[in-house]
């Protein structure tokens, strides 16, 4: 048996970044950029208002209150060419409208009152008060963010703001999920003897969703050597990567590990001294990754979070692709019996009253027992050795 960390070093150190390709905006969430980003234009593109109220020039504010005679309004979107405030002159002006020539500063509307064509200022304000500078934000020839950066929905609204229609990204990853299996069904039709309905490729093509890949279905494949190589084969030509389940045990019928064994190399079958998910077959079959995660429903997702995920958002460009674990307090104890291995508990975690993250057990945690992982939004990591006591700490990794 192997490390989880050395296992997961081995894949991470074998897997490299996707092609850089131009996205639309709208379809970069969750993309990381492959190129500094810089700001062509400014943001603002010219000085405006904070406030709705009056633009002003500030020295005549000074012994307020006073008196300005309202020449023009400027309402956000209108050009200011051929506006300007004079001496003892004020503009009406609402938010994100530009300044006009010869004012230097705005007066909020609460602290004004309209007589006729004249507005009385009840304070005196300060040179640019409430006024929003050109570039403010961001100037032209600006690092906006370096390269490497996951994008958020803040980022994509400063990139259209910069006039982005298109991003610089690497590829979302495109991963195919095949099922191993004889027993497997999946066409809602009744359960034959022996027969089982095929959950895991479900659970992974929504777990790859989730971590940004674009995810195949490539179906049920049964279990002889020369469907699943083909089935393998022909996944890989159409995607960037591959997540199959089953097939990666002890068995007689465990064709995945033998064919990708064949496909990839003599390593490519490990047993990581992890419980739930000991079994992993793992391969570069040329440039891509194939993931061989076992059938036990708890087992592939934990497989999927720990050896599959990091690989494929590394793939991305994600430049920490592994979630670092947080500590916890464990609140009704996580019983074990040593026996080499780390163990991954399926817990519900949440805040307490003292701001700290609080965990419990979710429910079994048999390695065929989905529901408790369906439960789970966290996986604690428990050492080799007797568990945790009530009240006592644990490292998690938080899943949501
Ligand atoms: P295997 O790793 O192929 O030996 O499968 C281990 C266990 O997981 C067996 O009980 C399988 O029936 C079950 N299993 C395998 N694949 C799936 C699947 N796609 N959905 C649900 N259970 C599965
Ligand atoms: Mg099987």
């Amino acid at each position: 048996m192997i490390s989880l960390s050395s296992a997961q070093a081995r894949i991470l150190a074998s897997v490299g970044p996707l092609r850089p390709v131009a996205i639309p905006l709208d379809d970069a969430l969750g993309c990381v950029t492959s190129v500094p980003l810089t700001a062509e234009e400014a943001v603002p593109p010219f000085a405006n208002t904070a406030m709705d109220g009056f633009a002003v020039r500030a020295s005549d504010t000074a012994g307020a209150p006073v008196r300005l005679r309202v020449v023009g309004t400027l309402p956000a979107g209108l050009d200011p060419a051929g506006l300007f405030v004079g001496e003892g002159e004020a503009i009406r002006i609402m938010t994100g409208a530009p300044i006009p020539d010869g004012a230097d500063a705005v007066v909020m509307v609460e602290l004004t009152s309209t007589e006729g064509d004249d507005v009385v200022v009840s304070e005196s304000v300060p040179v640019g008060n409430h006024l929003r500078s050109a570039g403010e934000d961001l100037s032209p020839g600006q690092e906006v963010f370096p390269a490497f950066t996951v994008l958020g929905p803040g980022h994509l609204g400063v990139l259209a703001s910069l006039g982005y229609r298109k991003v610089p990204v690497f590829s979302r990853a495109r991963v195919g999920v095949l099922s191993t299996g004889d027993e497997l069904v999946d066409d809602g039709s009744p359960l034959r003897a022996g027969q089982i309905r095929d959950s895991n490729r479900h659970t992974l093509l929504a777990l790859l969703r989730e971590a940004g890949c674009e995810a195949v279905d490539l179906g049920i494949v049964r279990d002889d050597e020369t469907s699943v190589r083909k089935a393998i084969e022909e996944g890989l030509a159409a995607t960037d990567a591959l997540v199959t389940t089953g097939g990666v045990s002890m068995g007689d019928f465990d064709e995945v590990k033998k064919v990708l064994t064949d496909l990839a190399g003599d390593l490519a079958w490990m047993q990581v001294a992890i419980k739930p998910a000991k079994p992993l077959a793992f391969g570069m079959v040329g440039e891509k990754p194939v993931f061989g995660l076992p059938g036990n429903p708890a087992s592939s997702m934990v497989s999927f979070e720990l050896f599959a995920r990091p690989a494929l958002r590394q793939m991305m460009g994600y430049p920490s692709p592994r979630r670092s674990p947080v500590r916890a307090v464990v609140d009704d104890g996580l019983p074990r019996r040593p026996d080499g291995k780390l163990h991954l508990v399926r817990v519900a975690s949440s805040f307490g009253d003292d701001g700290r993250l609080h965990v419990r057990s979710s429910g079994g945690q048999g390695s065929n027992l989905l529901r408790s992982m369906a439960l789970a939004n966290a996986l604690a990591l428990v050492p080799d050795g007797d568990g945790v006591p009530v009240g006592g700490e644990v490292d998690v990794l938080v899943l949501a």
